[in-house]
């Protein structure tokens, strides 16, 4: 599945930036997601979600963030949004589209790591039920 292939790539990516940096854990994953990416953000949540288990990221959130399709024409210097399915056609002259400005992003915006490895829900002020790993945290 296409979805499938690209959580594990993100999923591959972040971890790697954990290891590297020493985090234990993520709660919150942010995608910018082009409308004309071919990426169905409902699909995409479902696999993240399984793929996420067993890894560093088990139990993280994915948030997907659209950005929309722009087209641009040369000749005119005319730039419009295609919409979806895309309308690729100049509406001045009835050129194609030179080129896409935007709309086929498929990049993590955001990572928001979770602190000490404790899972936000399980978390509470003042008190540790478990140890916990120091990592230097930086804000
Ligand atoms: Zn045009």
């Amino acid at each position: 599945m296409h979805e499938m292939s690209i959580a594990l790539a993100v999923i591959g990516q972040i971890e790697d930036v954990a290891r590297a940096e020493g985090r234990s854990g993520v709660e919150t994953v942010t995608l910018q997601v082009g409308e004309l990416a071919g990426v169905v953000p409902d699909a995409l949540g479902f696999c993240f979600r399984l793929a996420c288990d067993g890894t560093l990221l088990a139990g993280a959130r994915l948030v997907t963030r659209p950005v929309p399709g722009r087209a641009r024409c040369e000749p005119c210097a005319r730039e419009w949004p295609t919409g979806m399915p895309p309308d690729l056609c100049c509406s001045g002259c009835g050129a194609a589209a030179a080129g896409l400005l935007s709309g086929r992003e498929l990049q993590i915006a955001a990572v928001r790591w979770a602190p000490g490895g404790v899972p936000a829900a399980a978390r509470e002020p003042q008190q540790r039920t478990r140890p916990t790993p120091t990592v230097p945290e930086e804000s």
